[in-house]
């Protein structure tokens, strides 16, 4: 790509995420002069307050099963397993600072110019830079991509200010042995599971008949089950009324009027695109009815200088999502490429609450409107390693079919290593493979995956 002399960069990204940084190396690598301002840290919420602690929370929430899953296998503790927060929580951190490191090198290695300062977009090819040693600094670029991404938010009740939000979850100075978590979406259900298994007493408070809302009815139901089953005190149609200290605990009083003493409250109610302080209004970017950045196909703005993707634009708040966007928008704008648009209706997507749920296609119902008729075929079995483990859990997997055209248009999953497994059936169902191609697949066994190319009878139309 030829250098613009009348700009100091090709490509400005203001926003260091997943989003960001992948368009910004990408950039680069097609020839174009990159910048990225970034003032928190590197990696974005997934890095650092998102997929990757989560992940490894649940990893450490998962042993609370296996150590007694263990004994029916011979397996004999010496004592009672005990679990240290500030153990798990600081080897987090560790790990966090070097994916931190490995992002800074990743830019550095790709040319792109690293700046630690606060942005602001002050015109259409225009950034304000402020570092925090108060140093000002505008730069122009022929193209500016906002990356800025979503931040949780809480909503107002008496006594909102002592929850605390996904951000600051990761690092409590105590181990919460009470914890309660509002909300019914992935956060509060991944939350839940990871604290429960950590050994907190645990609450969740969902304002709704069931959470999950939009997940496959019988993937939620069977996750309450399996939930409930593992000790998570589920309450629905219920809200917090309001929050009060307690000495150094906290009564929740909630709309049933049940008041529970818990240590931390976790205010799990959504997030919202990260905009504020970035300049919009004076640039004239306009905003969508939800309050997200507008863009078209090409990811442009209503300025069409001024790009945007990721959590700040419409659709599924996901890394592989933002990453995907990034690909496009550099191989449309940097490469010259056509490329197909992104099929945001196989994405496929995981839940990592216990058990995780994995997913991807129609859910039943959904699929139930869409098509004239529908095959289901489904099973819930307990795992062969439960026969000796003892444990109860169950898993839940189900293939939902076109009837007229035999395509699988839906795959479902709750147990264990559910997103592991739904990956590979997600190259399948977008590439809109038949029941007969999955029949005609010869199973691994014995796994309970093989059970997604078993299923030979529909359980109902
Ligand atoms: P979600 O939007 O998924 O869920 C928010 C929840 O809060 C909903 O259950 C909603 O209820 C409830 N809520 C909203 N407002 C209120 C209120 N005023 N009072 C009480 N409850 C309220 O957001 P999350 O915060 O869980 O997660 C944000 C996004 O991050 C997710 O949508 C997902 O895209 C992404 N994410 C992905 C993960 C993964 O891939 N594994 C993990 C974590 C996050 P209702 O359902 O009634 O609207």
């Amino acid at each position: 790509m030829s250098a613009d002399a009348e700009f100091e960069y090709d490509l400005f990204v203001i926003g260091a995420g997943s989003g960001g940084v992948r368009a910004a190396r990408m950039a680069a690598a097609a020839g174009a002069r990159v910048g990225i301002a970034e003032d928190r840290y590197l990696g974005g919420t997934c890095v650092n307050v998102g997929c990757v602690p989560k992940k490894l929370y649940a990893y450490a929430s998962h042993f609370h099963d296996s150590f007694s899953d263990a004994e029916g296998f011979g397996w004999q503790m010496a004592g009672p397993a005990t679990f240290n927060w500030a153990t798990l929580r600081d080897n987090k951190t560790s790990e966090i600072k070097r994916l931190n490191g490995i992002y800074q090198r990743m830019l550095e290695g790709a040319g792109v110019t690293l700046i630690n300062a606060r942005a602001t977009l002050t015109g259409a090819h225009t950034v304000s830079l402020l570092s925090s040693d108060g140093k000002q600094l505008q730069i122009t670029a022929k193209k500016i991509l906002l990356a800025t991404g979503g931040w949780p938010w809480v909503p107002d009740f008496p006594g909102s200010e002592l929850a605390i939000n996904s951000n600051q979850v990761f690092d409590l100075q105590r181990f919460p042995n009470r914890f309660l978590v509002l909300g019914g979406g992935y956060i509060a259900v991944e939350f839940a599971s990871i604290f429960n298994g950590l050994g907190s007493e645990t609450h969740l408070i969902y304002r709704g008949e069931l959470f999950l809302k939009g997940f496959d009815q019988e993937v939620r139901e069977f996750t309450r089950e399996e939930m409930a089953k593992k000790g998570v005190n589920l309450h629905f149609n219920t809200n917090i009324e309001r929050i009060e200290p307690n000495g150094t605990a906290l009564n929740v009083y909630l709309t049933t009027g049940e008041v529970v003493e818990v240590d931390a409250v976790l205010a799990a109610t959504g997030r919202k695109a990260n905009t504020e302080g970035l300049g919009l209004e004076a640039a004239g970017v306009a905003l969508d009815a939800s309050g997200k950045i507008a863009v078209n196909e090409r990811y442009e703005t209503s300025v069409p200088s001024v790009l945007a993707l990721g959590d700040l634009t419409h659709g599924p708040e996901l890394t592989p999502v933002a990453l995907a966007e990034a690909m496009q928008l550099v191989d449309m704008h940097f490469n010259e490429a056509k490329p197909k648009p992104l099929d945001y209706a196989t994405i496929p997507t995981a839940v990592f609450c216990h058990p995780n749920i994995g997913t991807v296609g129609l859910s039943e119902e959904a699929a139930r409107e869409k098509y004239a008729r529908i095959r289901v075929y489904r099973t819930d079995f307990r795992s062969m390693k439960h026969t000796l483990s003892g444990n109860t859990e169950r898993v839940l997997m189900k293939l939902i079919v076109d009837d007229a055209s035999d395509i699988v248009v839906g795959a479902h999953m709750v147990g264990e290593d559910a997103g592991e497994l739904i990956q590979g059936i997600a190259i399948a169902v977008r590439a809109r493979l038949t029941k007969h191609d999955f029949d005609t697949t010869v199973g691994i066994h014995p796994t309970g995956a093989e059970e997604f190319v078993t299923m030979r009878t529909p359980s109902r139309y």
